[in-house]
């Protein structure tokens, strides 16, 4: 069982929150979107009123182990302050941890936020280093960890900290995703339709796998279209097609068949002899003229695919329907999102790509979940355990 924040007492206790503040920044080191902060802040407030010493760690790019002075946490920490407002000060610490960061600790004053510097500026914590993982420990009694992002993965401050705390729980946004995603592998109200696209087959294969055995209907459009329209015999010109995955594209056709799960391939896409081609024209899915490759599904398919999304009660949709950058071939994505957003059922997206898409579409609040995780809501979805949320089991 893992705890939710608020079914802990924090009250004087020192309380580290493991945020994923990894956002973008311009030349300047300048925030250029706080989404990723305010996500943290129903968490963040909570702590701060049930009276905990609130101390905040995160990652920020990509600094290998080393200090790079681009990607200190000082404008994140200004960005969270201004968040906060007047009542709370925010300390940004110049190290992850150790000594100094202690000290700042055991000065804070009432309604004082710490921040630490960004996590991977030592090289402990992606390699979970036991040392590292102890001295941030130190910092805390209680571990709530908030970051979906990097859930999947065991760094110090995801996984090796957390076995040295007192007490451990999830965040309000990781309990969230949880709760989400997790959810759709367990009983789910139906029909559970999974709406699957993107670039490449081997990607999805364990979410594929996973859900086969847990939906009502799958339908497959993108780039991975491609390989299960040629495993079924079809022509599909210039396309991209992962020829190693073919056979295995095969197994999964008749694993559905054999399971009684609705498998929909699109009939029709739009081709073009390239991906930076002004414009698309029709063709059925499975007989694609020579030296044209599909880059989006068809006309047809989006009727098809619309009229099970519209039949379903709950969704789990990953991976574009075409090439969404590029206006031409983004129609198709589109006509998806909006069949996901007018559902009534319970629909989640996850996965980077399919989450920008959406976000593009301007239909998102009509969408239950939107995960905040890429790559660890795909390892959810699959059934993996995730070594963050593992951590949190009492
Ligand atoms: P997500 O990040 O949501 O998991 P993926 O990364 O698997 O999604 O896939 C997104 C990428 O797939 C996009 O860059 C998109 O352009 C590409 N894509 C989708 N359909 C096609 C297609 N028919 N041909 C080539 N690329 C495609
Ligand atoms: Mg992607």
């Amino acid at each position: 069982m893992v705890k939710r924040v608020d079914q802990l007492d924090l009250k004087g206790k020192r309380v580290f929150v493991r945020v994923d503040f990894n956002v973008p920044l311009d030349d300047e080191g300048r925030v250029t979107d706080d989404t990723r902060i305010r996500a943290a802040l129903p968490t963040i407030k909570h702590v701060l009123e049930k009276g905990g010493k609130l101390i905040c760690g995160s990652h920020l790019g990509r600094p290998k182990g080393q200090v790079v002075e681009k990607l200190r946490m000082v404008s994140v920490g200004a960005r969270l302050a201004e968040l906060l407002g007047d009542a709370h000060r925010v300390i940004v610490c110049d190290e992850p941890a150790g000594d100094g960061v202690k000290k700042v600790v055991a000065d804070m004053k009432e309604g004082d936020v710490v921040l630490v510097e960004n996590l991977r500026f030592n090289a402990g914590e992606t390699k979970n280093n036991p040392e590292f993982a102890k001295q941030l420990a130190e910092l805390a009694d209680v571990y709530v960890n908030d970051a979906f992002g990097t859930a999947h993965r065991a760094h110090a401050s995801t996984a090796g900290m957390v076995e040295h705390c007192a007490e451990r729980a999830a965040g309000f946004l990781l309990m969230k995703e949880i709760d989400a995603l997790g959810g759709l592998l367990k009983d789910v109200k139906r029909p559970f339709v999974a709406l699957l696209g993107g670039a490449k087959v081997s990607d999805k294969l364990g979410v594929l796998e996973n859900l086969l055995g847990r939906c009502d209907a799958l339908l497959i459009g993108g780039a991975m279209a491609n390989t299960f329209i040629k495993a079924a015999g079809g022509d599909v010109g210039a396309s991209r097609v992962e020829e190693e995955k073919v056979e295995t594209a095969k197994r999964i056709i008749k694993k559905a068949a054999d399971a009684g799960v609705k498998l929909l391939l699109p009939q029709d896409a739009i081709v073009a002899e390239s991906l930076d081609s002004a414009s698309g024209s029709e063709a059925a899915a499975d007989a694609i003229p020579a030296g044209q490759m599909a880059l989006d599904i068809g006309v047809k398919s989006r009727e098809a695919f619309t009229e099970v999304i519209a039949g379903a009660r709950t969704i789990f949709w990953n991976g574009p329907m075409g090439v969404f950058e590029k206006e031409p071939f983004a129609g198709g994505t589109m006509a998806m999102a909006k069949a996901v957003a007018a559902s009534e059922g319970f629909s989640v997206v996850g996965g980077g790509d399919s989450v920008a898409a959406v976000n593009a579409s301007g239909l998102a609040n009509n969408i239950s979940h939107i995960s905040t995780g890429g790559g660890a809501s795909m390892e959810l979805v699959e059934g993996k355990t995730l070594p963050g949320i593992a951590a949190l089991e009492d």
